[in-house]
């Protein structure tokens, strides 16, 4: 259920900056066409994504890499300001992603896989999972500066898959649905671009583009499993509480495939 008196809002709740490029950054660039008004928030300013600068440099540089990337989107940019591998779902980091979840009152939040190859990622998954249950609770206090007002509803809450369709055990994670994005790629490719701290690094590492290159190989195996060029994948959070109405299948109506392997 939305606000039918406002444009539909969706935030991407991820740990670093790049996430949400690379795992959803062709079903944003869907909404966006939609009229959907989007927002990113990274738990993270990336403070360690660097061999070579300092924290403080590389958290200054890939913040305003995060903001310009979401400016090309058309969107929203907040960090919660937590550290790179310490992201943890403990009280002090929840109050931090509610206030920040609620200053952007979104009706879909879309998050990490539960499972994925790094704890980051999934420690991020279960903040967003807890925030979107508390961001309506008035009695839920974030303690931050000017706190924001609790939010009308519980938003819908989707995960991305994991990096490369795995777990840390290397299962394959399926997605429930996934959305055809042949059509956005070239946009997303071009919002990841924006982070060019973290495709210099390995684009030296590797001597070719494989940053780009990566996020485009990962797209075209989920086309070649759903019967398109290129796809991302979603799964919906249907447990009690949680909106269980399928908003973002509804939405991409046209764009949504089945497994075909
Ligand atoms: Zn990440």
């Amino acid at each position: 259920m939305t606000d039918s008196s406002r444009a539909p809002r969706l935030l991407a709740a991820m740990a670093h900056p790049d996430d949400a490029e690379i795992l959803i950054g062709g079903i944003l660039f869907h909404l966006k066409s939609l009229g959907w008004e989007l927002g990113i928030m990274t738990m993270t300013s990336g403070d360690c994504g660097s061999a070579t600068h300092t924290s403080e440099e590389i958290s200054r540089i890939r913040r305003a890499e995060a903001k310009a990337a979401a400016d090309y989107l058309g969107a929203w940019y907040g960090c919660a300001g937590l550290m790179d591998v310490e992201i943890f779902a403990n009280a002090d980091n929840l109050r931090r992603v509610v206030e920040l979840m609620r200053r952007f009152d979104p009706d879909v939040v879309i998050t990490h896989s539960p499972a994925d190859y790094m704890v980051d990622h999934e420690e991020a998954s279960r903040l967003a999972r807890s925030a979107c249950f508390a961001l309506s609770m008035p009695l839920y206090q974030t303690r931050q500066t000017a706190p924001a007002p609790a939010t009308k509803l519980t938003p819908a809450l989707y995960y991305a898959d994991p990096i490369e369709g795995v777990d840390a055990m290397g299962e394959r994670v399926l997605p429930h649905f996934y959305v055809d994005t042949t059509g956005t790629l070239e946009n997303k490719l071009e919002m990841l671009s924006h982070h060019k701290s973290q495709r210099d690094w390995l684009r030296a590492h590797h001597g070719i583009d494989e940053y780009l290159e990566q996020a485009r190989r990962w797209c075209a195996r989920y086309g070649r499993e759903s019967g398109c060029n290129y796809a991302e994948g979603l799964r919906q959070h249907l447990g009690h509480g949680y909106p269980r109405e399928p908003l973002l299948q509804n939405m991409l109506n046209s764009k949504i495939k089945s497994r075909t392997t």
